[in-house]
């Protein structure tokens, strides 16, 4: 530790407090993630300091970087590369109006992260606003990545805050216990028509029932039909048969129609039916991104 000035306070996120911080000697600026343990006496499990070490290999553009993990006392930090703010932060300075340009390069940057993670096994299962980083050149990268598979996926935030349901899929949502890329997949939906809507949520439930009757009520109740196996989900239960209503171009009026397609693909109740990120990267709502945002 003796590597590293604390600076000031960032945040509190699901697994401890975040600082800013200072290399002594490169004078770089890092971000600190003090980890708290559900049980700090019993210290690091040897499990989830494998999984972290095996994050150092996580490089690239749209990852944040975890530089180093710093285990000693029964007490975990983890070094990450600093970035500006979060994609929440970054919607409460927006004034209710988004670029659309805006809207697509971070959707695309949030793809590309998730199709690398994807293609070396890894998956995030809690992404929200509050761990999408931006810089002020535009940059967006994905924090967190892979934590929830050291850690549990989180149910609670150290702090005994209740962690957000807004962005899981109906498939956890109904206790699904074999997570798949899917998980992301559906994420990566919700903050689409969040960023389309510029930072208004989709889907802000108030516990799991509520939640998915939001999910339901939108995209129509799944049946056995749409989603086989449904039914023996370890937490299932019938909800009743909603039809779609609101058509999506209601839902997310600024999104053209390329980009309503691939919302609609994003946002499917079945996993198996859900998008990949390789596929949506090669949406055509992306066809005119800019050459220069691809190869940067
Ligand atoms: P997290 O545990 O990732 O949810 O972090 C809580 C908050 O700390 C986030 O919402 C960010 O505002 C901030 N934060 C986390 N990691 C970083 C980082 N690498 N650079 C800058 N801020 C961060």
């Amino acid at each position: 530790m003796q590597k590293y000035e604390k600076l000031d306070k960032i945040g509190e996120g699901t697994y401890g407090t975040v600082f800013k911080a200072k290399n002594r000697d490169t004078h770089e600026i890092v971000a600190l993630k003090r980890v708290r343990l559900d049980d700090d006496d019993e210290g690091v499990p040897s499990s989830a300091l494998r999984e972290i070490c095996l994050l150092k290999e996580l490089k690239h553009k749209n990852i944040v970087r975890l530089h180093d993990v710093l285990h000693s006392d029964k007490k975990l930090t983890i070094v990450f590369e600093h970035c500006d703010q979060d994609l929440k932060k970054y919607f409460d300075s927006l004034n209710g109006e988004i670029d659309p340009n805006v809207v697509k390069s971070f959707m695309f940057q949030l793809l590309r992260g998730l199709a690398f993670c994807h293609s070396k096994k890894v998956l995030h299962r809690d992404l929200k606003p509050q761990n999408l980083l931006i810089n002020k050149n535009g940059e967006l990268k994905l924090a967190d990545f892979g934590l929830a598979r050291a850690f549990g996926i989180p149910v609670k935030c150290y702090s005994a805050e209740v962690v957000t349901l807004w962005y899981r899929p109906p498939d956890v949502l109904f206790g699904a216990k074999l997570y798949s890329t899917s998980i992301d997949m559906w994420s990566a939906g919700c903050i689409f028509a969040e960023l389309a809507n510029a930072g208004r949520p989709l889907f802000p439930g108030a516990d799991v029932d509520d939640q998915l009757k939001r999910i339901f009520k939108l995209l129509g109740t799944p049946t056995e039909e749409t989603w086989p196996g449904i039914g023996a989900l370890p937490e299932y239960k019938p909800f009743p048969l909603y039809q779609p209503t609101m058509p999506l171009s209601q839902v997310v009026p600024k999104l053209n129609s390329k980009g309503r397609d691939l919302l609609q693909r994003l946002l499917v109740c079945n996993p198996s039916l859900r998008i990949s990120a390789d596929d949506a990267l090669s949406h055509v709502y992306f066809s005119d991104l800019s050459p220069a945002l691809k190869t940067t």
